[in-house]
Parts: structure tokens; sequence; C-alpha cells
């Protein structure tokens, strides 16, 4: 889809101003302790946009003080109304509202995001997000519990307190805004740390923080690097909460930092390797369209990428023609550009990586139907590919390669696709697609993943607990559970002379 073609988009904004290039604390710009600054580029002409303050230990020992104060008891952030701290999240809603085609052309530029795309679903989620975090704020309830004995026992859902959260680029602003929204709805603070990729969305949305009336020290953001100022918060020992989202490596050591530490709360979002299955007797035309765009969404570069994908013997070869077909429709370059279909992926060391997997697809054996290999002399871009013939045990059907690479495999039975299905460290999506509704809840109950879609695929809201089984993660985001997340139980049984029923 190109930008131009939908007659509700815009074009890009022409002439992008950065405005936001340093380290936000209580509400005011810093410069890094450190005095280091680091390279911001645009992936698809590997152009630097701008040098962005990067913060470090020292950075984040500043944004933990002002986070502390401001969540203080007795606080203007912790004597707010509830409703008012809706209030504040709806209005921060508006502010991104009013500037949606920068931020969309900001994100396009800095993430190699198609324009339309950005616009339409990047900037929509974030809005719709941050409006139902919103609404929940003055709705988070505990109960009042018939204890024994004279006793009038009630439970408080309270904020946790300072949450650190740690955020990928794939989706720079949808994850900010999933990390703040439910943080703030219950009345934590936070620090945030973006990718070092992708800073700059984030930063312009704090300048929004300022002008929705936010209290200093509520939200704080800190760009810099994973293993230096990331470290420096899942191993703070006055951080209650971390919440991360990125590859199961890190959330390994997140998961470490913070037991060798404070034992601070961990949610983590990871990688995957969902699978999608297709029977016989699914429709094919929607069925092949899903899985495409379940795979090749935003260069294939999303977590729940539909990267396993397994189809019925007896429709097989047709299944990989047309799946071919569709994948040498992309017309890739500058993703700001009208009538671009694809960009390109996040940087060098990405572009590597997925080269280096498809290399690994030709070598053992899998056969490569179309794309693989790099496409134009500029910027990160990947050949839209697709391998059929693969094997479980090749590694392109292992390891997520979050690139634009559909792997295609045969299954003969149910009982068979649903153990090759299951048969991963990951659990985070997965997709079947079929017209009898006995299979579709066999395997919908027999998968191992936290969110199974049946005839359709990547269907994400809001409303809705989005996260994984197994190594795909901890907790959940969004919808009730995730809002809860960012709450303390806490019971409180005061003695009283004598209860009644
Ligand atoms: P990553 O390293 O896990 O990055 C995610 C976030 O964690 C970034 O903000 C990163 O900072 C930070 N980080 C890195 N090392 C850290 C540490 N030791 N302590 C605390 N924070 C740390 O992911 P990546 O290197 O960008 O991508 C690698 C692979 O991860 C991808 O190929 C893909 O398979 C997977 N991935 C998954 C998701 C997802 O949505 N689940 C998103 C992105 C990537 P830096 O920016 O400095 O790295
Ligand atoms: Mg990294």
């Amino acid at each position: 889809m190109s930008s131009q073609a939908h007659p509700d988009i815009p074009a890009p904004l022409a002439n992008l101003k950065i405005q936001h290039t340093k380290i936000f604390i209580n509400n005011e710009w810093h410069n890094s302790v450190s005095g280091k600054k680091f390279p911001v580029l645009n992936p698809a002409t590997e152009e630097v946009i701008c040098h962005v303050e990067e913060g470090d230990k020292a950075d984040v020992d500043k944004a933990v003080k002002a986070a502390r104060q401001a969540f203080q008891i007795g606080s203007p952030w912790r004597t707010m109304d509830a409703s008012e701290r809706g209030r504040l999240l709806n209005k921060l809603a508006d502010l991104i509202e009013r500037d949606r085609l920068l931020l969309a052309t900001m994100e396009s530029c800095n993430a190699g995001k198609l324009f339309s795309h950005a616009y339409l679903m990047d900037l929509g989620g974030c809005i719709k997000g941050l409006k139902y975090c919103a609404g929940w704020a003055d709705k988070i309830h505990g109960q009042t519990i018939p204890s024994d004995g004279d006793l009038f026992t009630f439970t408080r859902r309270e904020p946790i307190g300072v949450c650190g959260q740690i955020i990928p680029w794939n989706f720079p602003l949808v994850m900010l805004i999933w990390k703040l929204g439910p943080a703030l709805s219950c009345g934590n603070t936070v620090i945030i740390k973006p990718a070092e990729q992708t800073p700059l969305t984030a930063l312009h949305v704090a300048s929004l923080v300022v002008e929705a009336g936010f209290p200093p020290g509520v939200v704080n953001i800190i760009p810099g690097y994973g293993p230096t100022a990331g470290a420096a918060i899942s191993s703070h020992m006055d951080i209650d909460k971390v919440a991360f989202t990125g590859s199961t490596q890190v959330g390994k050591l997140i998961k470490e930092a913070a037991g060798k530490s404070n034992l601070k709360r961990v949610t983590l979002e990871l990688g995957g390797k969902s699978p999608c299955i297709v029977f016989a007797d699914a429709d094919l035309d929607s069925a092949i369209e899903f899985a495409h765009q379940g795979l090749f969404y935003h260069q294939g570069q999303c977590c729940v990428a539909a990267s396993r994908l397994f189809v019925e013997e007896s429709i097989y070869d047709e299944f990989v023609r047309r799946s071919v077909e569709r994948a040498k429709k992309y017309v890739l370059g500058n993703p700001l550009n009208s009538g671009i279909t694809q960009g390109p992926q996040i940087d060098k060391e990405q572009h590597d990586k997925i080269l280096d997997l498809i290399e690994s697809g030709k070598k053992e054996g899998a056969k490569l139907e179309c794309g693989g290999g790099r496409w134009g002399n500029k910027g990160y871009f990947v050949q839209p590919t697709v391998f059929s013939n693969v094997t479980d045990e090749m590694r392109i059907a292992k390891e997520e390669i979050f690139g634009p690479v559909q792997q295609i495999m045969k299954f003969k039975s149910l009982d068979d696709v649903i153990k090759r299905a299951n048969n991963t460290t990951y659990g985070l999506a997965a997709g079947v697609f079929t017209k009898d509704l006995d299979k579709a809840i066999t395997i919908s109950s027999a998968l191992q993943a936290g969110v199974v879609w049946v005839n359709c695929y990547m269907v994400l809201s809001a409303q809705c607990p989005f996260g994984g089984f197994k190594m795909s993660g901890n907790g959940r985001e969004m919808g009730e559970h995730g809002i809860y997340e960012y709450t303390e139980l806490k019971t409180v049984a005061m003695k009283i002379s004598q209860k009644n029923s």
C-alpha cells in the first residue's frame, strides 16, 4: 500500500526538523553526564539524521532520583485523583493525534517504516492504546473480603513504584505507549530507555508529556545503549519493576540482573517462531494473504511473525506457487516515497543476520523460490524471500529471522502438526486456517502460545492481553491483565469491635 493510494493519508511532512535530542528527566532536557552523544541513522539511506545525548548509569541514577521523588507519599502525582490521571493520559493521546503527521514522518525516517503504515497503524494504535489505558485509571478496584474474625478486610491495587521500561526498535512508538499507558494509568513513575536505533519519537512524546501537564519526574526518557543504560536500569537497587520487550537473549540478562539486585518485578515480551497452520479446507485466498502479511509486514520485523508456515500436503504446491507470486509484488525503496511497499531493515547488524540465515537455508537444502539476497547498494534492504521444502531441523525453521523470509513446510495430519508446532522454546503467537470448527478448537487449545488467531493473523488490540508462553516472555501487556501487571495487591485487615454479615 503506498501512502498516497489511501484517501485518508496525507503526504509525509516535507521538512522534518528534529527538535529533541537530549535526555528527558524531571520534565527538563539534560545533556549526558559523560558528555557523549551517539548518531541516529535513517536505515533507508544510511545517512545520519542527528546526534542524541547518550545516557548511561549516571543519567539513570539522576532519573531514578526524579522518579522516586515524584512517587513520594504526598506528592502531586500520588495525591492526584485517579480520574485526573485518566484526563492527563487522554490529553497526551490528543497531543499525539495533533502531531500525528510529524510523528509518522519521524517514525518512517528513523525506523524504516512505510509512511502509510506508520500513519495508520502505528499512530492509530498509539492513540487508541493510550485512550484505553486512560479509561482504566479510575476503574482499578480492590475488593472487600469477608475474612474470619472481627475484621474489616479489603484489598487495594497500588502502583508498584518506579518502573524501568526498555523497548525495541521495531515499533518504537507503539512499544512506548504499551509501556507508558498502563504504568501511568496505575499511578507509577517511569524511566524509559528507547532502542539505540530509534530514540526520536520517544523524545518528541516527552515534549508532549510536559505539554499535557504531567508533574515533573513522572516520565523520564534516557536514550542510550542496552549494555550501559539498559543494564543500569535492570540492575538498579531503587527501581521496583522492569518491563522489557526485545530478544530472548537480553530478556534472560534482564531477569538475571533483577535477581542479582533487588528482585524487582519483571515482565518480558520476547521473541517468537510462531506457527501458522493452513488446512486444505481453508479459504485459500484469505489464508495465503494473511500468512503473507503475517510474515512480511514491516519487513518481517515483528515478534509475532508467522515464520513457520505449515501447509497441508494436498494444497502445498498451489500454496507455495501463489505465495511466491504474492512475494514478488513488492516495490522496494525509501519508505517515505509514494508507491513503495517494502522499506529497509533497521540496521546493518540485522541485515547481515538475515542474509546469514538465508545462506543457511540454501546450504541446508531448502528450496529458494524467490529473493535470497540484498537489494540495492544503499540502505539495509533485503529482497522478499520465500523458501519451500523447509524441514523442522533447519536453522531457518528454528531461529528468529526478523526479516522478509518466509518458510513453508508441509504437514500430513492434525496430531503431527500440533506436535511440530509446539516443538520450539518459543510460545508467542500462532495461527490456524480451517473452516472446520472442531479442528479450530482442538488446535487453539493445544497450541502453546499467548495468542492464537483463527482464520486471521496479527490481530492486536489494546483490549486484549498480549504476551508469551515458554521463552517468549513473562506476564502480559495491555488488556485488563496488562494493567494489573503495574499494580501491587495489598490486603488491609482492620480489627473492629464486632462484624456483622
Ligand atoms: P535487543 O538487544 O534485545 O534490544 C531490545 C532492547 O534491549 C533495546 O533497547 C536494547 O538496547 C536493550 N538491551 C540490549 N542489551 C541490554 C542489556 N544487557 N541490558 C538491558 N537492556 C539491553 O534486540 P536487538 O539487538 O535490537 O535485536 C536482536 C534480535 O532480537 C532481533 O533479531 C529479533 O530476533 C529480536 N527482537 C525482538 C523484538 C520483539 O518485539 N520481541 C524486538 C526487537 C528485536 P540497544 O538498543 O542498545 O540494543
Ligand atoms: Mg541490541
